[in-house]
């Protein structure tokens, strides 16, 4: 019951931001390996967000998949769940079709490079170009512009992050929650690191050109709902971003796993991870 109610708490919650438009301006915290960070940083760059309510934003990367991804937005659309996923700009331009049908359902569409090179080893220009490319890929396939970016193996510099966010208005998407599925351990493998790590407020990481990844994903998804969290985009996660109490308190989560203090998550930047 007390659960259910913090379910509430949460729809509750995305409904009145959504309601009273709450902007970029509303605080945020974002845990990372340095600890506190400036007030601008906090509004940029998201491992995960520290919400009321057990809501969390399930993220796939890599895609689209002609194949695999069309088969996820299936499986999401019988669950009414919607997703974020950071997509490569040349496979944006091969099927722009399965963009524009994910934007279509609900789900939120980032960038996340045109090829997938690593950002923290290049120039601006080859960056900016990258970037440039895939959003207007993105915009040409559903017809408006990302605002969300993730970086290849969430490799980016400090320096990168704020002229990016500059230029492009590209908030910053990390994770943390990584199943490594990128090294195909198997369905069973993936669901359960998922389910392990998973935290209210969490940004999870996969990705949907995997096909280990999709078939995990229908008993990840029940599993994750039946422990009570609730599925949001990114955007709609940030939108819910509260203070972090100054002391630690318990925080809310039914039977997931608590912390008082976010611990810091394997923080992917600004060093090369595998992953992303
Ligand atoms: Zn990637």
């Amino acid at each position: 019951m007390f659960f259910l109610r913090l379910r509430f708490l949460c729809v509750a919650v995305l409904v009145a931001t959504r309601t009273f438009g709450a902007g970029p301006e509303t605080p945020l915290q974002t845990p990372e390996k340095s600890g506190h960070k400036a007030p601008a940083e906090q509004n940029i760059t998201f491992n995960s967000v520290h919400a009321d309510g057990p809501c969390i934003a399930m993220t796939f990367d890599d895609g689209p998949s002609a194949t695999l991804t069309p088969k996820l937005l299936d499986l999401l659309a019988t669950r009414h769940i919607k997703v974020t996923f950071f997509v490569i700009g040349e496979n944006v331009a091969e099927h722009p079709e399965i963009v524009a049908r994910a934007a279509r359902e609900g789900h939120e569409i980032g960038n996340h490079s045109w090829s997938h090179p690593n950002f923290g080893k290049m120039s601006d220009d080859n960056v900016r170009s990258q970037l440039r490319r895939t959003d207007d890929a993105i915009r040409s396939a559903m017809g408006n512009r990302p605002t969300l970016m993730r970086p290849p193996y969430g490799s980016i510099t400090a320096r990168e992050k704020h002229w990016i966010h500059d230029e492009f208005g590209y908030r910053i998407i990390l994770w943390d929650v990584d199943p490594y599925d990128w090294k195909r351990p198997g369905p069973a493998v993936v669901r359960n690191r998922i389910l392990k790590e998973t935290q209210p407020g969490s940004i999870v990481l996969s990705h949907d050109i995997h096909p280990g990844t999709i078939e995990a994903m229908p008993s990840t998804l029940d599993a994750l709902e039946a422990k009570g969290f609730k599925f949001v985009t990114v955007s709609e996660l940030i939108r819910m971003a509260r203070p972090q109490p100054s002391h630690p308190s318990p925080q809310p989560g039914g039977n997931a796993p608590t912390k008082a203090t976010p611990s810091p998550p394997p923080a992917p930047s600004p060093v090369s991870s595998p992953s992303g």
